[in-house]
Formats: structure tokens, C-alpha cells, sequence
């Protein structure tokens, strides 16, 4: 995994693991340790990328309200307000993939 500040490639994968399960390197130039994530707009999210985009996909794709969304997900053990999938939608919404696949269908 390329180093998300310098750019070097010499990095040195980690045991540990963010809360996550992210995988987590420390660079050999600038010896910051950084996760996958790092430097991406879904740094600081609180929950998983493939779960934040999912949300995404489907409020595109279903034209499922931002309330249903939060209650369908609550159901499945995941706590998040509808002002999180607003948010969520504000910034992810011109992900490639969702894109394409809003575009398509
Ligand atoms: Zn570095």
C-alpha cells in the first residue's frame, strides 16, 4: 500500500488493525503510520466504506427516503440518523461506481 502522505511505496504493513478491520502501514520515508483509508473522503467515517456507499447506491437507485434507509439499517444493527445518510449522499453521491450504476439501471 503506497504511503497516503509522500506517496513513497516503501511501506511496512502493520498488525494492528483500525476498529474497522482496516489494514494499517508505516511508511519508511516520513514514518507516518496511515490506514487504508487515509487521505480518502471516507477518512474519519464512522462506519465502513462498502456499507456508507451501499446506503448511497440504494437511496439513488430505490429512491428509498432518508428515514426508511436509517430505519432498514437499524434493523440489520446499524445506528445512523438520516442526517448521516443526507451527508452521505451529499459527498459520495458522484462516487464513480455509484454512478455508473445509477446511470445503467
Ligand atoms: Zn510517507
Amino acid at each position: 500500500m503506497p504511503c497516503p502522505y509522500c506517496a513513497a511505496t516503501a511501506t511496512a504493513e502493520q498488525p494492528r488493525r483500525t476498529a474497522l478491520g482496516y489494514r494499517t502501514c508505516r511508511c519508511g520515508r516520513c514514518r507516518r503510520i496511515g490506514n487504508e483509508r487515509t487521505g480518502t473522503s471516507f477518512n474519519h467515517l464512522q462506519y465502513p466504506t462498502d456499507l456508507v456507499l451501499l446506503v448511497v447506491l440504494w437511496r439513488l437507485r430505490y429512491k428509498l427516503s432518508l428515514r426508511d434507509l436509517a430505519e432498514m439499517f437499524l434493523e440489520r444493527g446499524f445506528v445512523f440518523s438520516h442526517e448521516a445518510v443526507r451527508d452521505w449522499e451529499a459527498r459520495f453521491v458522484f462516487v464513480k461506481g455509484i454512478v455508473d450504476l445509477t446511470i445503467f439501471w
